[in-house]
């Protein structure tokens, strides 16, 4: 990865911040997987979220099967933190941006794997688990459903994650190699 090239791009991009890692400086637990299970209501509803992406130990083979990657993130202020119709709303422009940092990438190499927020919205009615996915090269899972404990890598990486007032703080994840 010709990563001056990439990061010269990312720098026309509104992003927050970003950072380079590599996947080893990973870490992946089952308590996240547990919250996905116990408070999230997305679980068990698409092809993004558990169980549709598998185990946490399959996940976490799939993300080992790549060196590294990009950690990216954006933010947005919205007038009422605790309005979650606000809050989500505010998904939509960060994973425009997850598109666009994927095409600089590919651009470079064909072998990514894109994480991203929440549950996937493409659709009005997810085809989980009837039908296979209607896009799957368009459906990023979420990097919490593959056990992966971003606040730990943000830290790692100096990013300041606790959200301030009213505003929205996402993260993706593009590996490559
Ligand atoms: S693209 Fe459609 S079918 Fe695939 S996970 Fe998203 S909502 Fe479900």
């Amino acid at each position: 990865m010709d990563r001056q090239r990439l990061e010269g791009q990312l720098a026309e991009l509104p992003l927050y911040q970003y950072a380079f890692f590599r996947t080893d400086e990973l870490l992946f637990s089952e308590r996240v997987r547990y919250i996905c299970r116990t408070e999230c209501p997305m679980y068990d509803t698409t092809w993004a979220c558990p169980p549709a992406v598998g185990t946490v130990e399959e996940c976490r083979r799939r993300v080992m099967a790549y060196d590294e990657g990009v950690m990216i993130a954006t933010i947005t202020e919205v007038s009422d933190i605790a309005n979650i119709r606000e809050t989500l709303d505010t998904r939509a422009d960060h994973e425009e941006i997850t598109r666009q940092v994927l095409a600089m990438v590919r651009a470079q190499t064909d072998e990514t794997l894109t994480l991203s927020t929440e549950a996937c919205a493409h659709c009005e009615r997810c085809t989980w688990p009837n039908a296979p996915c209607r896009f799957p090269n368009r459906m990023f899972p979420c990097v919490e459903s593959h056990g992966i404990l971003i606040t730990d890598l943000a830290e790692k990486h100096g990013i300041d994650f606790m959200a301030q007032g009213n505003v929205v703080t996402w993260f993706s994840l593009i590996l490559f190699k």
